[in-house]
């Protein structure tokens, strides 16, 4: 499969990664849309959130959790952050594989 995204998980292309474990990557985007800009994905390829079914349950609250976390890391938990999943088309998602992004460090402006 053709994802940019897994192949960022399984290392075939270079990202700055902040943080992995055995679940999810975390990443700076490469086109940032604030000071803080990042993608949590998981290892495993799901679609996005229009996509899930059941047995992704575990997967959503672990990267809710992972974003959590990622937040405390860089600084971030205090002074607030934005957490965005893009969904079709409408949203301008550009990658299939299932990805949450974590903004801040600016007045964030819809
Ligand atoms: P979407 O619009 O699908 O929610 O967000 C995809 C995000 O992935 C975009 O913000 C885009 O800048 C980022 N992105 C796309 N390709 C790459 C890449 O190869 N490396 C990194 N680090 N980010 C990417
Ligand atoms: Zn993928």
């Amino acid at each position: 499969m053709d994802c940019i995204f897994c192949k960022i998980a399984n290392k075939e292309i270079n990202a700055e990664i902040i943080s992995e474990d055995d679940k999810f990557v975390v990443f700076k985007d490469i086109n940032p849309k604030a000071p803080v800009h990042l993608l949590i994905i998981p290892k495993a390829h799901i679609g996005p959130i229009n996509t899930l079914d059941d047995k992704d349950r575990e997967t959503i609250t672990g990267i809710i959790f992972k974003a959590k976390e990622m937040a405390e890391k860089v600084g971030v938990s205090e002074s607030g952050y934005r957490l965005i999943f893009n969904i079709g088309k409408d949203a301008g998602m550009e990658v299939n594989h299932l990805h949450l992004h974590l903004l801040a460090s600016k007045q964030l402006e819809f």
